[in-house]
């Protein structure tokens, strides 16, 4: 097998750990010596009942998920979740506040007034979404059911550093972009979804965690009868995330992702390798006026890294300039512009050395 893997800061599905994807290969025509290749053996098999036990109980040590808290794996992305959430847990005449940080909450609250009339209590769209609020920059209505949030903004790169205060209420997260790379505190949240393509895994396999009262509300509303079944999250629990075929394949390179996290000082250890990352990139982008950072500085994420040249014209040389050195996936998205660095977990240090290695020679090449 070639390895002459570049550095891949693409923004998702995104670089896993090499020894991972070598895990999966060896697992193709193979699972668990079971003479079954993993994509070709029954979701119903104690083999691959081994493999979801597995990757739950890896996914509770690691993220110190609560006993009595559901873990689920569905289909549909994060972005089935923006509605699938509201469906579950909001009762006929409820509504929810949403912090609007980026694109995504946009997108959230979107299908969750499809729902009731759930209302941003917070939109920074106005300033570019450079920042995220503080705990009395806004107010959670008093009858509001939940708080929705996005912990990371992966289009703009910003992010949370501290749990945004909810009036009390439940905590609805979106970590698709920073699951397992952060601080979390999982008992402090009603409902957390994650696409797993990011952080996790490959396309196609959403991790979902409720707690009891989430559930309790899925419950109720799956009672008044006006639930889809597969929307259900009640139905999916009752099966232990086999009510239908699962992502076999995602389920499996998931369990081979939070075993390396284990093996690699667990989330600790993830939420170090992360800060030195982004504490590389930052350093450098604040080193000189050549680059201009995106994010206000407390709310700079460790994940996703987004910046402007000053000389904006510089910016689709740098593109063309660092592909062929073998950086990347560096295109911001079209909503912010400019250059972004994406470095989820699976991202190693080296791929960042060699992107700002890359960087101060551009400089000195082009200024
Ligand atoms: C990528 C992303 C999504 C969309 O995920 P899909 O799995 O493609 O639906 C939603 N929210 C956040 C924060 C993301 O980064």
């Amino acid at each position: 097998m070639s390895h002459s893997r570049i550095h891949n800061f693409g923004a998702g599905p995104a670089v896993l750990p090499l020894s991972v994807v070598e895990e999966v290969q060896a697992a193709l025509p193979n699972l668990h010596e079971s003479g079954f290749g993993l994509c070709e053996i029954s979701h119903r098999s104690p083999t691959f009942q081994a493999v979801v036990d597995s990757a739950m109980a890896r996914i509770r040590r690691v993220l110190s998920v609560p006993d009595d808290y559901t873990i689920l794996f569905l289909q549909g992305g994060a972005s089935l979740q923006f509605y699938m959430s509201a469906l579950n847990l909001l009762s006929p005449g409820e509504t929810a506040d949403f912090l609007v940080t980026g694109g995504w909450s946009q997108k959230a609250l979107k299908e969750a007034k499809r729902i009731g009339g759930s209302e941003a209590q917070w939109d920074d769209s106005g300033g570019g979404f450079r920042s995220v609020p503080k705990d009395g920059d806004y107010t959670i209505r008093k009858n509001a059911t939940y708080m929705h949030y996005t912990s990371n903004n992966t289009l703009m790169g910003t992010q949370f550093h501290h749990l945004p205060d909810s009036g009390g209420k439940p905590r609805v997260l979106d970590a698709s972009s920073d699951i397992a790379g952060v601080t979390l505190d999982v008992s402090a949240h009603d409902l957390i979804y994650a696409g797993a393509q990011k952080n996790l895994g490959p396309s196609g396999v959403t991790l979902v965690i409720l707690s009891p009262w989430a559930l309790a509300r899925a419950q109720a509303n799956s009672d008044l009868g006006e639930i889809p079944t597969m929307l259900d999250y009640s139905v999916h629990t009752s099966k232990g995330s086999l009510f239908n075929t699962p992502n076999t394949f995602g389920i499996f390179v998931l369990d081979c992702v939070f075993k390396w996290l284990e093996e690699n000082g667990g989330l600790e250890g993830s939420i170090a390798r992360n800060r030195a990352k982004s504490d590389l990139l930052y350093s450098e982008l604040d080193r000189t006026n050549f680059w201009v950072p995106h994010a206000n500085n407390d709310a700079r994420s460790v994940m996703n890294v987004t910046w402007r040249c000053a000389d904006e014209a510089m910016e689709s040389v740098f593109l063309t300039e660092s592909a062929t050195a073998g950086l990347g996936g560096l295109k911001g998205h079209r909503s912010v512009g400019g250059i972004r660095a994406s470095m989820y977990n699976g991202c190693p240090i080296e791929s960042v050395e060699a992107l700002v290695e890359f960087m101060q020679g551009f400089e000195a090449r082009h200024s």
